[in-house]
């Protein structure tokens, strides 16, 4: 068995007019690093979330998500045991995700919560296996000298390494990152796509959804292209030149894929959900 993921005849509807997602098929085995890429509104991040189990997708009787070789999905409903097949897959966010006013080290070990008893996590009694295994994560994606430090005093690119790092923890067979780079600077983009590349290097497959093309093509032998909810290309990243992107999304489209958009800061929109988080968790 070396498929990691399959998904055979997915749709999803948010509003009956319009298919975030539209008879999706695709296979992906396990130790690719696949880019997801597509315009904004294209379906990556609701593909992401179906796929992690996170979002059910439309009943259809031949509809199904296959994780690892277990049906994550069927017919629009999720297994039972969905939750214990979730922990085999890491998701990394745009936005990070971080509690603020937190050490890195805790952030990380928040990442097995999903494994010792809750009361234990909140008084902070992490197991010491637990804490080796936090600065292990943390080793791996070059973020283990600011274990002590307050999430809110890095930067955006060490942020999504922590991120990275607190996935790690569950030890997942399967990272799915929805935007990781969106709201970096471009060395700290480049950080984050190595330590996901290595990963990937030492057999863990991982699929992640980027806005800019060349992000892809640099990184990922594979791409699946979306666009309005329907795959337009799954092949080789460096089949997709300009031209190729021209014809599958026009040119206006084809060229705000190729231009770079970063920012030096988190964009206004990114602060304000990390805010909302640290406010929803105090
Ligand atoms: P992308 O991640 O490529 O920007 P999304 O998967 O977020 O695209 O969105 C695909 C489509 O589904 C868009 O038209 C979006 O507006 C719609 N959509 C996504 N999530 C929701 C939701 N929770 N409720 C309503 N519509 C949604
Ligand atoms: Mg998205």
């Amino acid at each position: 068995m070396s498929e990691a993921i399959k998904v055979t005849q997915v749709s999803k509807y948010f509003s009956a007019e319009k298919a975030a997602l539209s008879d999706i098929n695709l296979s992906i085995d396990k130790g690719e690093m696949v880019a997801l890429i597509g315009a904004s509104g294209s379906g990556k991040s609701t593909l992401l979330r179906v796929i992690a189990g996170l979002l059910a997708t439309e009943k259809n009787n031949a509809s199904q998500v296959m994780v690892l070789g277990q049906a994550l999905q069927s017919g629009g409903k999720l297994a039972k045991d969905v939750r214990q097949q979730r922990a085999k897959i890491g998701f990394i966010f745009q936005q990070f995700n971080l509690v603020n006013r937190l050490s890195v080290l805790l952030n990380t070990l928040m990442g097995s919560l999903g494994r010792i008893p809750r009361w234990r996590g909140l008084l902070g009694l992490f197991y010491p296996a637990d804490k080796h295994r936090a600065m292990q994560a943390l080793q791996r994606v070059g973020m283990a000298a600011a274990a002590q430090q307050r999430a809110s005093t890095l930067s955006g690119g060490q942020q999504q390494r922590v991120a990275i790092a607190r996935a790690l923890v569950q030890q997942p067979e399967i990272v799915l990152a929805d935007e990781p780079i969106a709201s970096l600077d471009p060395e700290s983009a480049r950080k984050v796509m190595d330590a996901l590349a290595e990963l990937n290097q030492e057999g863990m497959t991982v699929v992640v959804s980027l806005h800019q093309v060349d992000y892809a093509i640099r990184y990922c032998q594979r791409t699946i292209a979306l666009k309005d909810g329907v795959v337009v290309y799954d092949g080789a990243s460096k089949a997709l030149t300009t031209d190729r992107l021209n014809a599958l999304y026009g040119a206006s489209s084809a060229a705000e894929m190729f231009a770079p958009s970063y920012h030096d800061q988190p964009s206004e929109k990114t602060t304000a959900s990390m805010l909302r988080l640290v406010s929803a968790e105090g």
